[in-house]
C-alpha cells in the first residue's frame, strides 16, 4: 500500500481526549480535559430545544446564522470595546478549533512562519503543520509565565506571518497584560504579521485581573484574528459553536476555507448561543466567584498531597510540580507520572509536555482542571489523602 499522509504522520493524536477516554475506562475522576461536568443554565438547554421545535434544523447560512453574528459583534463591543460588523467581520465555525484551523489555512503559505508561546494549547502544534507553517516558539517562564521581550524580537522576521496569543492562557493560567500585548502589537507592525488571538476564557478572571483584547489597541484592528466560542463561558462544550472576528479581507478567506471545511456549525445551537450572549453581567461574575473557590480548593488539595503550583490569574487549569511524588508513585517522565497517578487514585490530568514541542515527557509538570463539580473535586481530595499521601492524613 502507498504510504499515507506524511503530515498527519508527524503529530500524535491529542493527549488531552487520549487521557478522557483513559478516565473514562477507569471511572476515574477527570481533571484532564477542560471541560466542565456540571450542567449549563436550563435556559440554554430550553433555547436549543425551542429551536429545534421552531425548525432551525437544516443547514445555517455557512458563516453564521444573521441573529448570532449581530448577537456576536454587540457582544465584543460591549465587553471587549471591538468594533466588527456582522455582514463582513464574522465567522462562525465549529468552535474555537475550527476557528483556528481554519484562519490558519486562510493565512498561510508555504516557507511563512507562525510565532507560538510555549507552553501552549495542544492544538496550535498540530495547527501549525496541518497549515504548512513552521512555528518559532517562545518560551514563558513560570512560576508568574513572563517572556523575554528579546526572544519575542528575536522570533519575529521577514517569514513571520501571524503569532498566535491565548489570553487568559491555557495551560498557564496567564493573562496577558496590556503592555505586554503592546510589545506584541508593536512587533506585528513591524513585521507585518497578524495577531491571532484565542480568547475563549476571556470572562474566567481572578484576582482583579483584566482581560484586554488585541485587536483595540492602535493599529490592531485590520491585523487581527480574534477567536472565542461559547464552550467555555457558557458550559457548552459539545455545542461547538464559535467564530472569529476579523477584518472584511481576513474574514472573505477564512469564510472560504470554513465552508468547504464543514459548511457550518450546528443551526439550532448557533439560536441558542443567541441567548447566551445575551446573559447579564451577573452571570459573569458568578462563574468568575465559581471557579475561584474550585481554584482555592484545588490548590490547597494539591499542596497537600505534595505538588507545588502557582495560582492562575485565568482559566481553569493549574500546572503543578509533582516533584518528590514521582518517586512515591514510581514514575520516571511526567508522561508515566499522569498515568501511575490514574492508577493509583483514578485522577486523571495531562502531562506538561502535551504543551511542549519538545519537552521529552520531562517537564516535571502535570495540568489540572477545576472545572468540575464540587462532589468531583471533593472525591479527588478524598483520593488523594488516601491514595497519595503515607498512611492518610
Ligand atoms: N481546551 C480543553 C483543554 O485544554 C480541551 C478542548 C478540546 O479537547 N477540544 O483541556
Amino acid at each position: 500500500m502507498k504510504s499515507l499522509s506524511h503530515i498527519t504522520e508527524s503529530f500524535t493524536e491529542s493527549v488531552i481526549r487520549e487521557m478522557t477516554r483513559s478516565c473514562d475506562a477507569a471511572g476515574g475522576y477527570n481533571l484532564s480535559q477542560g471541560f466542565p461536568d456540571f450542567e449549563c443554565p436550563d435556559e440554554l438547554k430550553e433555547a436549543a430545544i425551542r429551536a429545534i421545535r421552531d425548525g432551525r434544523n437544516q443547514y445555517p447560512v455557512t458563516f453564521g446564522e444573521p441573529e448570532l453574528r449581530a448577537a456576536v459583534c454587540a457582544k465584543a463591543a460591549r465587553y471587549n470595546g471591538l468594533v466588527a460588523d456582522p455582514g463582513t467581520d464574522v465567522t462562525v465555525t465549529c468552535g474555537a478549533t475550527e476557528a483556528m484551523i481554519a484562519t490558519m489555512k486562510a493565512l498561510i503559505n508555504p516557507g511563512d512562519e507562525i510565532v507560538v508561546f510555549e507552553p501552549f494549547y495542544e492544538n496550535y502544534g498540530p495547527d501549525a503543520i496541518l497549515s504548512g507553517a513552521t512555528p518559532r516558539f517562545v518560551p514563558l517562564r513560570g512560576p508568574d509565565w513572563s517572556f523575554d521581550g528579546d526572544q519575542l524580537a528575536a522570533a519575529f522576521g521577514p517569514r513571520t506571518k501571524a503569532i498566535v496569543v491565548n489570553t487568559p492562557n491555557n495551560p498557564t493560567g496567564k493573562v496577558f497584560t496590556r503592555q505586554e500585548l503592546d510589545q506584541i502589537a508593536q512587533l506585528c507592525l513591524k513585521w507585518d504579521a497578524v495577531a491571532v488571538t484565542d480568547e475563549i476564557y476571556e470572562h474566567i478572571l481572578y484576582d482583579g485581573a483584566r482581560h484586554v483584547s488585541m485587536a483595540t489597541l492602535p493599529g490592531m484592528a485590520d491585523r487581527t484574528v480574534t477567536i472565542n466560542s461559547i464552550s467555555k463561558s457558557y458550559s457548552v462544550t459539545g455545542w461547538r459553536v464559535g467564530w472569529a472576528i476579523a477584518a472584511r479581507r481576513l474574514t472573505e478567506r477564512i469564510r472560504k476555507v470554513h465552508d468547504f471545511l464543514t459548511v457550518g456549525a450546528p443551526t439550532p445551537f448557533q439560536h441558542a448561543a443567541v441567548v447566551a450572549l445575551g446573559f447579564p453581567d451577573a452571570y459573569y461574575e458568578a462563574l468568575c466567584r465559581r471557579y475561584a473557590e474550585a481554584r482555592t480548593f484545588l490548590i490547597d488539595v494539591l499542596e497537600r498531597a505534595g505538588f507545588r503550583c502557582a495560582a492562575p490569574r485565568g482559566a481553569y487549569y493549574v500546572m503543578a510540580d509533582y516533584g518528590a511524588l514521582a518517586e512515591r508513585l514510581g514514575a520516571s517522565d511526567d508522561t508515566s507520572f499522569s498515568r501511575r497517578l490514574i492508577e493509583t487514585t483514578r485522577v486523571a490530568t495531562v502531562p506538561g509536555s502535551s504543551f511542549y514541542s519538545r519537552a521529552g515527557n520531562r517537564t516535571g509538570q502535570v495540568r489540572f482542571c477545576f472545572c468540575k463539580r464540587w462532589e468531583t473535586l471533593r472525591a479527588v481530595r478524598d483520593s488523594f489523602r488516601e491514595r497519595l499521601l503515607p498512611g492518610g492524613e
